[in-house]
């Protein structure tokens, strides 16, 4: 029996959905790429099913994105960077693909009678949704290889750049804005600031050491690429490769929205070796 289970090639899989995407996005290229805040409706034959789902900050939302086109094997991640190379549809989270199912990680806000609200989902109003699973702790890799595919434009790195730092120092303070600015200058002078090369090392306030490491994923250990020196006399990270070392050093500690937004790299920084 299980010899002909092994055999045999499963021909056809017939999903019903569980709930349906309540968004404000009605057109896919409207979505943004970090998502926004959506009330996923449950239909009441699963509603038992949401017991105990609030004891969850984060779950994972598997949708069926029924608009996409399912012929597609290659692409260029355009939205992010229409400059970047052709990728396999599996190596990338695109929503065209054979089997267009989203996979959204998205934070919990509320559950409420039909359903739940959440932040960061990347789906236009109508999307059928397939299941829910809690995200656990195992799910993480701190330091994963990944495909760069950096955005052309400034501000959607700032913005994704900024969600990373905020999904790991979880809280929004000045050095949280001071350490995804220096980031960004080092994205720009150094290349990809998780690459394995890449040492960095974090002169400052912990919040500034914890923003970094979260955003260059760099690990104290295997390999040693990450060195904090906590300090009030000044918040700077030096970043150094084989070919060169690059210090940022902030002029002011005092960010809030606006300066994050607004200030050039050189009212915040001065550049040295
Ligand atoms: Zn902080």
């Amino acid at each position: 029996m299980v010899g002909e289970l092994n055999m045999g090639k499963v021909e056809q899989v017939c999903l019903t959905p569980i709930g349906k995407v309540h968004a404000d996005f009605h057109e896919t290229n409207k979505v943004p790429i970090t998502g926004g805040q959506a009330f996923v409706e449950i239909f009441p034959e699963y509603l038992p099913a949401l017991q105990r789902i609030e004891e969850n900050s984060h779950l994972w939302l598997l949708m069926w994105f029924h608009e996409a086109d399912r012929d597609l094997l290659r692409t260029v991640p355009g939205r992010v960077n229409k400059n970047l190379p052709e990728y396999g549809v599996f190596a990338l989270r695109a929503y065209k693909r054979p089997n267009p199912i989203g996979l959204t990680l998205v934070s919990l806000k509320e559950v409420v009678e039909n359903g739940l609200i959440v932040e960061g989902l990347d789906a236009i109003d109508g999307t059928p949704v397939l299941d829910i699973k809690p995200y656990y702790e195992q799910d993480i890799v701190f330091s994963p290889r990944t495909s760069y595919i950096r955005a052309a434009d400034y501000e959607m790195r700032r913005t994704l750049f900024f969600n990373e730092a905020l999904a790991h120092h979880q809280e929004i303070c000045p050095f949280l804005y001071l350490a995804v600015r220096m980031a960004l200058v080092a994205d720009e002078l150094m290349g990809q600031i998780t690459k394995e090369d890449l040492n960095v090392t974090v002169r400052g306030s912990r919040c500034l050491g914890d923003t970094l490491q979260g955003l260059t994923h760099a690990r104290l250990a295997n390999p040693p690429r990450f060195t904090f020196i906590e300090s009030n006399e000044v918040q700077q990270s030096t970043w150094k490769n084989r070919e060169r070392s690059l210090t940022i050093s902030a002029r002011r500690y005092d960010l809030d929205e606006h300066a994050f937004l607004h200030l050039t790299d050189d009212q915040l920084f001065e550049l040295g070796e």
